[in-house]
């Protein structure tokens, strides 16, 4: 078995371990002579996994008594229209655009209500986070919108933006559990888990309890109402049950880590390597300003189109996968989220270099 580097910006690289601890419950769950994904939803197997799950998320994240915790399906897609669906009380939004998700979430907030735009980064191809300190936020503002960590640009919010007493709801996917939060600077953080936290097909709402209303915009689906999926504990319906117990295991990963101090750091070391070579290489360069870079997504260039596409094969050859950038960017990109080890980033460095001498 040849297990390869994956710096797939998502899905993405799980801990080997919790892969293979999958792999040896797979047939016989703790003794139900059953799969997690043969049992039923409502069994006391499951509802140990989901509590667990969300017991060990609130410890890890510090997560208050005042917030909820939702496991939802749809993809993180599908909370671009949640939230104004179940926030819009007003009908207006303030959305804060650093990138392709940011300004697919103010699309669909558009269809609801009106969303505005009161800062962008688009006129740079996104390669930096405006200056939010003194933004001008609607009065009757619903809610503060950004995406926290910006995955096909590589930027992120190292500082929230003054939202001037409004809730921030904050799309976090690729950088979910990378590093603490406080959890109250937040009206609602979600994630879709499959960047940094398991498999796809499952979103993390973390909300506000007061943001949890029956007050929604007519029309809203039973189950896209935040009160439906909190009064049911996240069982209205079917979950993603499979997706729970992953995440769960990751969970558990991470905190045998050391919790999101250690994550941070961990995170911190592994860019470094990266970046501090992408500084002083001649051939490769970062396209990010330097005080937003993310820890997380590392997009970087040679300059030339054919090179970049050469790099991209002869790593794919030599077991360092998906660099490919995404087609906005071009050249490359190198995701670096938790499950990514060191020697993964350490590797992928010397082959640089040896690249960059091969190839003057
Ligand atoms: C990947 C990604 C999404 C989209 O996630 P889906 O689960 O495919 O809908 C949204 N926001 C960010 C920041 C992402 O990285």
């Amino acid at each position: 078995m040849a297990r390869v580097y994956n710096f797939s910006a998502g899905p993405a690289v799980i801990p080997e371990s919790v892969l293979k601890e999958a792999a040896e419950e797979m047939l016989d769950y703790k003794g139900s002579g059953m799969s997690v994904m043969e049992m039923s939803h409502r069994s006391k197997w499951f509802d140990d996994i989901i509590k667990e799950a969300e017991k060990d998320l609130r410890e890890l994240m510090n997560i208050p008594d005042n917030y909820k915790v939702l496991f939802l399906q749809g993809g993180a897609s599908l909370q671009f229209a949640a939230i104004p669906m179940n926030l819009m009380k007003n009908k207006v939004a303030d959305y804060i655009v650093t990138g392709q998700w940011a300004k697919k979430a103010f699309a669909e907030a558009k269809i609801y209500g009106q969303a505005n735009k009161i800062a962008t980064s688009e006129d740079k191809v996104f390669s930096y986070i405006p200056d939010c300190s003194d933004l001008p936020i609607s009065e009757d503002a619903d809610y503060v919108y950004i995406c926290e960590n910006n995955t096909i640009y590589g930027t992120k919010f190292h500082e929230l933006p003054n939202t001037k007493g409004k809730p921030l709801v904050a799309d976090v996917s690729s950088c979910f559990l990378s590093e603490p939060v406080d959890v109250e600077k937040y009206g609602v953080i979600y994630a879709g888990v499959q960047k940094n936290a398991g498999p796809a097909g499952l979103q993390i709402v973390i909300i506000r309890e007061d943001l949890i209303t029956d007050d929604v915009l007519p029309g809203t689906p039973t189950m896209m109402k935040y009160k439906t999926q909190a009064d049911a504990d996240s069982l209205y319906n079917t979950p993603p049950c499979y997706d729970i117990y992953i995440c769960g295991k990751i969970f558990k990963w991470v905190k045998e880590m050391g919790g999101l101090e250690a994550m941070k750091a961990h995170n911190e070391k592994k860019a470094n390597i990266l970046y501090d070579y992408l500084d002083q290489s001649e051939m490769f360069s970062g396209t990010v300003v330097k005080k937003d870079r993310s820890l997380m997504n590392v997009p970087f260039v040679t300059g030339d189109a054919d090179l970049d596409a050469k790099f991209v094969k002869e790593a794919t050859a030599a077991g360092f996968v998906n660099l490919k950038g995404h087609r906005t960017v071009g050249g490359m990109r190198a995701s670096l989220y938790n499950a990514m080890p060191i020697e993964g980033v350490e590797k992928l460095v010397e082959f640089m270099k040896k690249f960059e001498a091969e190839n003057k």
